[in-house]
């Protein structure tokens, strides 16, 4: 026979999954001897039986019910329903998850004309019996017979009025028995039936009602937003109630064991006297600080400090807490993990190391990475209060001050002359670019969290906001309209991207920095963890944020936006419509020095930690003017001055840009096809990194590099431009009689080239596995596309788990990552191998890269922290993964 209940005194906290977090930890309690009111769960399982037999508890379950009810009437000396002595429990929901779209609790079941009489004899209060008997018919109602509970408060409120009286508390007994005759009148309306006075009746409908929350709409959203499966079901605790509303030696109150938005260890909560259950979160009346319970009741304080340590010590962690004060004595009802801030979270890891609670490795287990982002941007000022004029999706965290600029050239401008500025526009596209990269923050009125604008600004760790549908954006006006509020081109705004609001003006801002508490649990982590972190950087700027936050080696750094630069763009332009190779030859050497300073910047920067340096990579059209706009251009001025020299030379322009345009530019003539095809620009690339190598090491600079050929499928692809470089260095070696440290290797995110990495290994020194153009290749999906039309419907529909460009796909991309390492080593032993890309920043691919054998992950530098946490965590999962495995308990 399949047990369905338990009672407390047979469960502990390690039953979750059976008996819900609530009912898990109700039964740990009473294991340890707190003073928890009696009581029992009803399993999770019961809840699948429950929808298996149509929606019926079943016979068994009912059996057992009874069997623990009258079980609970033994210990507690009183009888459900026993008009004399009568037992009064409360019905709480609870999964293994806690999950706000579930049941609220009902408290005082059991009473009904007869036991009212009973308690008001009782407790010798009629005023109380009353009280709680009109609470349960409300509650009831709401909860379990699904009426509206308007129609009783509406009621309340008429009573009350009609006495002249302008709170509860000035109600007497009397009074709330008049209203109990009203509730029951309501209840015959609305149901067509007299309120339930059979006590067992009353359970039954509280259970079913609990069985039935798990699927109403609330509870099905919150999982699919919180990924909690759907058939994991809800367990049910009956629990015998105490009264924290019995006078003033009696109240109720909720506190955590340490502050949950500080981690200062000190209790923090508050509590009410003369009240019950929900009174203290409904804000009826305002609660008092739990410090001041020390003066009103020193012996219950004494006690519930010593509770508190007591189960902060027993669990290992912050703790949160509901209790309730019945005539002087304290119980517990509910104990779980106490929620935090990030800065909390990592206060509380460390003090507990300190105080020996805990050790180093299960420290860093409690800070979770992903938290860890509120910590690493700009941010309000807390005190700060803020008034929005809309708000946004929150799609990138961090909090900005800038003049509003429509368009990315100006935005691009504006930068370089050192001004703030955040670029408003319905969209960003990738010719945008400049425009983000110099812009503090990003708005957009379209688009979602997975946006153009919102993946680079996070990958920037740029503050952006998305689809802010309010925003009216006239583009020629050169204006943005929220209602009536008008933004004007160049007005100062503000905008917090960890939430989503757009403010007028400057606001106070706090620089992001890593704490002291923050700094050591992140050296923990540099012991513990096995994986290299690196970090994507393109500029000497964010180079050094790098270093700060710990960065060993640049693990990509894109040649690309050094081109994008508004004083060079001529210049690429230039060398793109060369129509000789004198021509080419000739803008190329005017861009050499330009490159060769940028890498100096970067190379100085990383004081010889590895550099990976990727020759160019996109299309040569990114570079090109618009073709739309050339063609726009090139009509009117058919028109208007049909002989021009200017219609001439935009005509040029745009034979050019059409000959570069291509349909599928994703597969197109980019990566090393470009080198394959022009190699006088990787020539010059690889040239310009050795220089600057050479240069620095005049200055007693060393320099670490590794060059790195995009985009190779085949392994004659990389022996050809391996070849160009090795060339290169010889010569520059020879003009300056400087040796240099450097390793050729490739990006693998073809997967042509995982499958056949034992050849390519045979011409690279390493691999950097580009994991978003491995995932676009791998599903045949273009990103842009994928999320911006059916990415989020496969992720809704379960179709994918999580979106592949976030989170590794482990078994198609995460196979051919293996592949990769696997064969590459066979070749070559002392094969390096990373991954960089923005999986390079997550924790669950963290944890792949970190099973599968890398020796590195690189990410954007805001994301290092989070990267030198999460690859801790790896290591410590796994280990504790192989002890697991070897039957020793941890
Ligand atoms: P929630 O998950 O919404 O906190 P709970 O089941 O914890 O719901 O209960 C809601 C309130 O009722 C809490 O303040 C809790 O302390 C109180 N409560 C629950 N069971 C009892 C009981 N047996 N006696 C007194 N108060 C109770
Ligand atoms: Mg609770
Ligand atoms: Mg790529």
């Amino acid at each position: 026979m399949q047990k369905f209940v338990y009672l407390f005194n047979e469960g502990n906290s390690s039953m979750k999954e059976l008996l819900g977090g609530k009912g898990a930890n109700l039964a740990e309690m009473t294991k340890i001897g707190l003073p928890v009111p009696d009581g029992f769960t009803i399993s999770t399982e019961a809840c699948t039986a429950y929808y298996e037999e149509g929606k019926t508890i079943p016979s068994e379950v009912k059996a057992q019910l009874l069997e623990a009810l009258s079980n609970l009437e033994d210990k507690t000396g009183k009888k459900l329903g026993d008009p004399k002595n009568p037992l009064l429990v409360s019905v709480r929901s609870g999964s293994v998850f806690s999950m706000p779209g579930m049941m609220d609790t009902v408290l005082n079941l059991g009473m009904n004309d007869e036991t009212v009489k009973g308690m008001a004899e009782l407790t010798n209060n009629a005023r109380f019996a009353y009280d709680s008997y009109r609470r349960f018919i409300q509650m009831f109602c709401n909860v379990v017979l699904d009426i509206d509970g308007f129609y009783f408060e509406q009621y309340l409120e008429e009573i009350r009025e009609d006495k002249g009286y302008s709170t509860d508390p000035e109600m007497t007994a009397e009074d709330w028995q008049e209203l109990i005759v009203g509730y029951k009148k309501i209840v015959r309306k609305h149901i067509k039936q007299d309120f339930p006075q059979d006590p067992k009746e009353q359970l039954l409908l509280a259970i079913d009602a609990v069985f039935n929350s798990w699927n109403n709409q609330r509870a099905i959203i919150y999982r699919r937003l919180n990924k909690i499966p759907d058939h994991l079901g809800t367990a049910v605790n009956i629990q015998s109630m105490v009264f924290g509303n019995t006078g003033n030696d009696s109240g109720t109150g909720v506190a955590f064991t340490r502050n949950p938005s500080t981690g200062e260890a000190k209790l923090y909560g508050e509590y009410l006297i003369n009240a019950q259950g929900e009174d203290v979160v409904a804000g009826i009346r305002t609660p008092q600080p739990i410090h001041t319970l020390k003066n009103e009741m020193p012996e219950v304080y004494q006690q519930f400090v010593e509770t508190s340590n007591l189960l902060e010590q027993h669990y290992q962690d912050m703790q949160d807490i509901e209790f309730t004060v019945e005539h002087g004595k304290l119980f517990i009802l509910q104990t779980r993990t106490g929620k935090r801030t990030a800065q909390a979270a990592i206060r509380i890891a460390v003090e507990m190391v300190k105080e020996g609670i805990l050790d180093k490795k299960a420290a860093l287990m409690r800070v979770d990475p992903d938290q860890l982002n509120q910590l690493l941007h700009r941010r309000i000022d807390d005190s700060y209060q803020r008034k929005q004029i809309a708000k946004g999706l929150p799609a990138s965290p961090g909090a900005a001050t800038g003049m509003v600029v429509f368009d990315a050239d100006e935005a691009e401008d504006l930068g370089n002359e050192g001004k703030n500025v955040i670029l408003v526009r319905a969209e960003t596209t990738p010719d945008d670019i400049h425009g983000i990269i110099a812009a503090q923050a990003i708005v957009t009125s379209r688009g979602g969290m997975t946006s153009h604008a919102a993946v680079v600004a996070r990958g920037m760790g740029k503050a952006c906001i998305c689809g802010c549908e309010a925003l009216k954006i006239d583009v020629k006006a050169k204006q943005f309209r929220v209602g009536d509020t008008v933004v004007n081109h160049h007005d100062i705004i503000t905008i917090d991207g960890a939430t989503g609001e757009i403010m007028l003006g400057e606001i106070p801002m706090i620089e992001p920095e890593l704490s002291a508490e923050f700094q050591l649990l992140l050296t923990w982590a540099d012991e513990e963890r096995k994986l290299g972190v690196r970090a994507n950087a393109d500029n000497p700027e964010d180079a050094h944020k790098a270093v700060e936050f710990g960065a060993e080696g640049i693990g990509l750094c894109r040649t690309e936006h050094m081109f994008m630069d508004s004083k060079r763009i001529p210049t690429v332009q230039e060398m793109i419509l060369a129509e000789t190779y004198e021509e080419r030859k000739a803008a190329l050497d005017k861009l050499l020095p330009m490159q060769q300073s940028d890498f100096e910047g970067i190379l100085e920067a990383m004081e010889g930690h590895p550099v990976t340096i990727r020759l160019l990579d996109p299309p040569l059209h990114e570079f090109m003017p618009d073709k739309e706009e050339l063609l726009v251009e090139v009509t009117k001025l058919q028109i208007l001055d049909p002989n021009s020299a200017q219609l001439k030379e935009k005509e040029q322009l745009l034979r050019k840009v059409r000959q570069l345009d291509e349909f599928n530019p994703m597969l197109g003539h980019r990566g090393c096809r470009l080198g394959m095809i022009h190699p006088e620009i990787y020539i010059m690339q690889a040239k310009a990194i050795f220089y600057a190598a050479s240069t620095l090491s005049e200055k007693g600079i060393k320099s670490k590099l590794e060059i790195m050929i995009p985009l190779v499928g085949h392994v004659n692809e990389l022996k050809a431009m391996r070849k160009l470089v090795v060339e290169a260095g010889l010569e520059v070696k020879e003009e300056t009689g400087c040796d240099f440290d450097y390793m050729v290797g490739t990006m693998i995110e073809i997967p042509r080239a995982a499958i056949t990495a034992d050849q390519i290994a045979e011409e690279a020194e390493f691999f950097s596995f580009g994991t978003n153009d491995l995932t676009q290749t791998t599903f045949g999906y273009s990103r842009d596309d994928a999320e911006g039309k059916f990415l989020q419907a496969y992720i809704e529909n379960k179709v994918l788990p999580d979106n592949p460009f976030a989170v590794l796909d482990r078994d198609g991309v995460g196979k051919l990552i293996e592949t990769g390492v696997t064969l590459g080593r066979k070749t070559k032993p002392e094969l390096k191998t990373g991954i960089c890309g923005e999986h390079g920043g997550e924790k669950s691919s963290i944890q792949f890269c970190y099973e599968t054998g890398l020796d590195y992950v690189s990410c954007s530098p805001y994301r290092v922290p989070v990267a030198r946490l999460a690859a801790a965590q790896a290591t410590i999962q796994h280990e504790q993964n192989n002890k697991r495995q070897a039957g020793v308990t941890v």
